[in-house]
């Protein structure tokens, strides 16, 4: 089953118009060729990047959005609106809205199932602490977040979806997971979805994300279960992220 590689940067609350700028503008030289690209600006940075973008074929996606439609959410976006600003993407659970916004996984599958329905194509992001990997409950965890999901959208709804797995112990941290704990657990991932439609698994794009670097891309992108990146500190740097998906591609 061939998958084509993705690697997603996901700037955090990172960036500034220069350096919308000075990305778009590197990517477009570089064209990185057999990977799919996408960045995940913050949200007052999605129209000008859409416009920096324009026919370079790079895709842009969100780092969040909301559990509903419309209404009063005050300090919310949704999957309409980013839809209207050129979003393909949008990134839900991540360990960060997890942990310090207090996203529990009914609320996650809310995002993505939300996503979805709008057209968007949600990136989600399963991992597990320290603590979790030392207790060995790195597959449980993992495989909960994940089903958490499945359960309310049907495993149909990973079709049009991408999942990274992202060790909490690994994002920001300088600490990566080795090739092999990554593929393990991707190719666990996988099993847990092919236990209901191996065709589907067979297809899903299952992401590496934790302290990527242009030094460590290669080997954990040769693995067989992993599908590209998604890509936070190293995704600031036009050199380092275009070496990352040369490195993807
Ligand atoms: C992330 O935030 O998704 C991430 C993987 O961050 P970093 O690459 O900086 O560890």
């Amino acid at each position: 089953m061939t998958r084509t590689p993705l690697v997603a940067g996901n700037w955090k609350m990172n960036g500034s118009l220069a350096l919308v700028r000075e990305l778009a503008g590197a990517l477009r030289d570089a064209k990185p060729e057999g990977v799919e690209v996408a960045l995940c600006p913050p949200y007052p940075y999605l129209p000008a990047l859409a416009e920096a973008l324009s026919g370079s074929g790079l895709a842009l996606g969100a780092q969040n959005l909301a559990d509903r439609a419309d209404g009063a959410l005050t300090g919310e976006v949704s999957a309409e609106m980013l839809l209207e600003f050129g979003c393909r993407f949008a990134i839900v659970g991540h360990s960060e809205r997890r942990e310090l916004y207090g996203e529990d996984d009914d609320q996650v599958a809310s995002k993505f199932l939300r996503a979805r329905e709008a057209g968007l194509t949600p990136i989600l992001c399963v991992g597990e602490t320290l603590r979790q990997r030392e207790a060995e409950e790195t597959d449980q965890v993992v495989v909960r977040q994940l089903m958490a999901v499945v359960e309310a959208a049907g495993v149909e709804a990973l079709e049009r979806a991408v999942l990274a797995y992202e060790p909490v112990w690994a994002i920001g941290t300088g600490l990566t997971a080795t090739p092999e704990q990554a593929q393990a657990v991707h190719a666990g991932l996988r099993a847990a979805v092919a236990d209901r439609d191996a065709d589907i698994a067979g297809r899903l794009r299952i992401l590496y994300g934790g302290s990527v670097k242009a030094d460590n891309a290669a080997p954990l992108f040769a693995q067989p279960d992993i599908d590209g990146g998604l890509i936070g500190g190293a995704s600031l740097k036009a050199e380092e992220f275009i070496a990352i998906c040369r490195a993807a591609g």
